[in-house]
Parts: structure tokens; sequence; C-alpha cells
């Protein structure tokens, strides 16, 4: 059950430069994150769902400062993110883990499994041998692999059991939150779902709590006790994923789900289909960022900036049809 916040994110902002001409001035910023809050409560799974590019992934980066913030506060535990010196995070990062969208690429297939999944134990103190091989034993069994599969090599196994070395990797440290970044994308749909359960699985396990950030609404709906959607950069509504599944308030919401099919095949949905594409988040429109591309824009929304709005509970919205 969610309880306290884990993680609370207020205001934070991530412009990229624009660099031009002879002398490499900055002749712009990329809004790639732009002012987004929330908060994700102990035990919960917050899922952020946008279209590629919406910076949903510089959003996951920059909150574990993989990526440093230009502005805005994270705070992990009561902790201040940004006040921690480069080797304090990186203790820090013992509570909170990634887990990739590929983990091929961050496998070196050079070690075996099992060195892959224990190589952080040494930095965290753990440095006996054997300490080394129970954990990595004990973490392979709790992600369905073998302590015989620990001593292959990545190339020798199938995306979805590399996608279970990932999430391995990520829990060795025995994290109290894992930032899942795309990590059912890139395999087939039976695999998916078999990834998904495992997550929840651990979860129920370990008191995991999870900031799932995916392009998919469906797998976003799977596991989500709490959704925030982005667009262009913001967060334009959040809230119980029931709730907003149920009855989407904001405009791009609402057509974002109308694609979707719907459980019960014989309920009807007006499919919305979105005029234009993404702007250009280096050059995003005044006003509303969805107002080009909204079928109930108003005059209002081309010249201001709704801000969050909130509704029942702890439900927000940012859309000019629903501020007073
Ligand atoms: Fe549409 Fe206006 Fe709401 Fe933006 S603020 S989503 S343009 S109605």
């Amino acid at each position: 059950m969610a309880q306290e916040p884990l993680l609370e994110v207020k205001n934070l902002k991530k412009y990229f430069e624009i660099r031009g001409g002879l002398l490499k001035q900055v002749t712009g910023y990329v809004k790639a994150v732009d002012d987004i809050s929330f908060t994700v409560r102990c035990g919960e799974t917050l899922g952020i769902v946008g279209e590629s590019g919406c910076g949903k992934s510089t959003a996951g980066r920059t909150i574990l400062r993989l990526i440093e913030p230009t502005s805005g506060k994270v705070y992990f535990d009561g902790v201040d993110l940004a006040k921690l010196s480069r080797e304090e995070m990186r203790r820090k990062r013992k509570d909170i883990q990634m887990v990739f969208q590929d983990p091929y690429a961050s496998l070196n297939p050079r070690l075996t499994v099992a060195d892959i999944i224990g190589e952080a134990l040494p930095a965290h103190g753990v440095t006996d041998r054997q300490e080394i091989n129970r954990r990595v034993n004990e973490t392979l069994e709790l992600c369905g692999l073998t302590a015989e599969q620990g001593r292959r090599y990545p190339h020798e196994f199938s995306g979805g059991q590399r996608q279970r070395v990932g999430i391995a990797r990520s829990l060795i440290l025995r994290p109290k939150l894992i930032i899942a970044d795309e990590p059912v994308s890139a395999l087939d749909v039976s695999i998916q779902a078999q990834i998904i359960n495992l997550l929840q699985d651990l979860q129920e396990q370990l008191g995991l709590t999870y900031l799932f950030i995916s392009h998919d609404l469906s797998v976003i709906r799977h596991i989500s006790s709490r959704v925030g959607v982005m667009y262009l950069g913001r967060l334009v509504e959040i809230g119980a994923a029931e709730d907003l599944y149920e009855t989407p308030r904001h405009p791009y919401t609402q057509a974002l789900l109308s694609a979707i099919p719907l459980a019960d095949p014989l309920a009807k949905r007006e499919r919305v289909v979105l005029q234009g594409d993404v702007p250009s988040p280096a050059n995003p429109p005044q006003g509303c960022a969805f107002s080009p591309r909204c079928p109930k824009v108003m005059d209002v929304c081309k010249v201001n900036r709704p801000e969050m709005v909130q509704m029942s509970g702890s439900y927000q919205v940012a859309c000019h049809l629903y501020h007073n």
C-alpha cells in the first residue's frame, strides 16, 4: 500500500543548449524537461507515459543525476540529491537503480553474467568472494535465473533473459527505488508480460518502489498505481491509474487513450485522431504546448500556459478547460 513519499521532484528542468555560428554561441535551448513536479510514495508504481521525445527518459536520468538538472529539486528519502557530493551521490545510488530498455548495450560481453551482476558489490563494501557468490546466486534466483546461467556470457541469452540479467544487476544492492526506462519496449509481447509479472513479484517480495517510464499506455496501465502523462517536456495530467484511464481529463490523454483497445469488446469509444506532429522542444508554441493539435483549443490556450489544477483528491491536470 502506498505511504510516505520516497521521491519528491519539484520544478525539475533540463534544458540543453543549442550552439551555433563560428563562436559556437548559445542560440537557444531544447527544453527537454520543463518544470515538472511529482511524488512517488513508498511501495507504489508511478508510470510516466508520453510519445517519443516528450522528455520522460531525460526526466528519469536527471532524477538520478546521470544528467545534471538545469534547476529544480529532487528529494530522495528526504535528502536533497543536489546537495550530495559526487562520492555521496555514488553511495546514494545503492538505493536508486535504473533498468534500461536495452540491457545488452550495457552488459560487458567479456564478463560472465554472475560477474556483471556482482560487479557493484566491492565498491559498496562487499569484498568476500563467498558472500559475493551467495548474493549473486540469490539475486539470480529472484529473477528466475539459475546459478548455472550465471556462468554464461550475455550473448548466450535471449532478449527476455538479458532483461532479467539487467533487473538482477539493478537489484544486487537491494535498492529502494527502481527507475525503469522502457524496460520491455524491445521485447515480444509474450515476453513483455513475463517481465512485467517479474517486476510485480519483485515489488511485492522486496517492497520496491518503481518509477516506470514507457510510451506504451497498455503496459503502463498494467503495472502502475498512479500515472503521469507528459507532453513536450511537461506533465499535463497525473492521478490514480484507474481514474485516469476511466475518465481522462486532458485532451491529449483523451486522444492517446482513444487509440488503445478497450477491455470490454462491446464498449465503444470515439477515436480522436491528432492532427500534425509534436512541436519541437527547441521552439515550443506559446501558451499551451498542445494547442496546435488540440481539438478543444480556445483563444486563451494560445496565449497563456495552463498551470496544474487540483481536481478531486491528488488528481491534477494542466488545461484551461478546468480553470475557473
Ligand atoms: Fe487544449 Fe487548451 Fe487544454 Fe491546451 S489548455 S489542452 S489547448 S483545451
